[in-house]
């Protein structure tokens, strides 16, 4: 039975059929440990009521070697088709044409929110000395920036053609090397900033969190990242205007009325409760959210900074085998969340592998299914063997007093404990 969608409202039938696509490195050894998981969970919240029917679609070197295509169209359409799915990591294919599967799978479904949750789980080890402070939620730009794939060789006919537009036609002089440069264009568009971060400040309000970061660049590359910005403001008054405070209106007010007014206005947004939106300079925030995490919750941001901020914060909780993912259109209802690190393939095979991201990202999946009950119990079942110090290899090997876990015995560690 299929998900469907009708105006942005899912409609999820009890028995729901999703399609997964196996992953290739430790996929299948992280795969099934975190079905496993799920269906146990499932079955213990709903007693039969709801169950998920599995259906695997092929991608990656598993895909190659069964169809000599490495993303056949039958995964695309199953994924058109029942709206939400789960993938875990793939090879990025070398010298096949195709730059990442991932973000052929991202730009083909339109789906433009990269979403990637930081939370501690008590017992993980971290680098920072309050990882506990750490708690955000990511939301990337999926479709556009210097990831739309707009790039040019040096040396190459294309370059050459770009390069005498830009000198002859656009009057650059500003090109230092033009000899030996080569080129990358970054389309940000005013649709792409406002559905991302539309999806961010709902977020926000649906979870009743205290504040949205715009994270951009915009000092720099003022009429991409710095436009984002102010078109990002401009959505939030204009669609959220009585649930927000922006820091945009603070300046304003700050300029006609003064420091002391604006002030007062600002503490009576808190008082109310209001979400408060702010943006901070992206290299900034690589500091700040490490300094001062408690002070960002929802984080709204381009593909680039995106990339870079959800890796070092994952770094901050755990690392990228306990970090998961989803990417998805709000408006088509399309899904997929997926374990947010690669194939790992020196330890594939070894029972090695932490289950945890993939897991992670069906916790999400049940959320989004509306299957709360399911997701809560994996999430608690997680903290209680973290905070037991029971892990697999990957943070086993950082942690004091740990017992050791294979792939597998985590996986059932963690359903004896649901
Ligand atoms: P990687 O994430 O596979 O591995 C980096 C390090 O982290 C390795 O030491 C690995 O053992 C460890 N690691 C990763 N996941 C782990 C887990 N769940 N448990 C324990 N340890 C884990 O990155 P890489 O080696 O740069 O890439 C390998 C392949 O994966 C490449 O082909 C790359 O293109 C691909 N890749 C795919 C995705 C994706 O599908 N989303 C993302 C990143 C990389």
């Amino acid at each position: 039975m299929k998900v469907t969608c009708t105006n942005g409202q899912l409609t999820v039938p009890d028995i729901v059929t999703i399609p997964f696509i196996e992953g290739d490195g430790i996929g299948p050894e992280i795969t099934g440990a975190a079905q496993k998981v799920i269906n146990a969970a499932v079955t213990k919240a709903y007693n039969g009521k709801h169950s998920i029917e599995w259906k695997e679609v092929l991608a990656g070197g598993k895909a190659f070697e069964q169809t000599g295509s490495w993303l056949p169209d039958e995964t695309l359409a199953a994924f058109q088709e029942y709206l939400v799915g789960i993938k875990g990591p793939l090879t990025t294919p070398i010298g096949e044409g195709i730059r990442s599967l991932n973000v052929a799978l991202r730009q083909t479904l339109d789906l433009f929110v990269c979403l990637r949750p930081v939370r501690w789980f008590k017992g993980v080890p971290s680098p920072v000395i309050h990882p506990e402070k750490v708690n955000m939620f990511i939301f990337r730009e999926n479709t556009e920036d210097i990831y739309a794939g707009i790039e040019y060789m040096t040396g190459d006919a294309n370059c050459e053609k770009f390069k005498k537009f830009l000198i002859e036609e656009m009057g650059v002089t500003k090109v230092r090397f033009p000899e030996t440069s080569s080129f990358g264009v970054k389309p940000v568009s005013k649709e792409g900033s406002e559905r991302l971060v539309r999806a961010a400040i709902q977020f926000a309000v649906d979870r009743k969190l205290p504040s949205v970061t715009l994270v951009h660049k915009g000092n720099i590359m003022k009429f991409t990242e710095g436009a984002f910005k102010n078109w990002g403001y401009k959505l939030a008054e204009a669609e959220f205007g009585d649930k927000v405070f922006t820091m945009a209106e603070y300046q304003q007010i700050k300029k006609s009325e003064g420091k002391e007014a604006a002030d007062a206005v600002y503490k009576h947004a808190v008082k109310e409760v209001k979400i408060i939106v702010k943006d901070v300079i992206c290299d900034a925030f690589l500091q700040e959210s490490l300094l001062h995490p408690e002070e960002h919750s929802v984080i709204a941001t381009m593909n680039l900074n995106g990339d870079y901020v959800s890796d070092q914060l994952a770094a901050c909780v755990g690392g990228i085998g306990i970090a998961p993912g989803a990417n998805i259109n709000y408006n088509s209802g399309h899904a997929i969340f997926e374990a947010t690190h690669g194939t790992a393939p020196d330890i594939a095979g070894t029972g090695k592998a932490n289950p945890s991201s993939l897991l992670l990202s069906g916790v999400m999946m049940l959320d989004y299914l509306g299957w709360n009950e399911a997701s809560v119990l994996i999430e608690n079942a997680i903290e209680k063997l973290m905070a037991e110090r029971k892990m697999t290899a990957d943070l086993y090997s950082q942690t004091e007093n740990a017992t050791l876990l294979s792939t597998n015995e985590y996986a059932d560690a963690l359903i004896s404990l649901l």
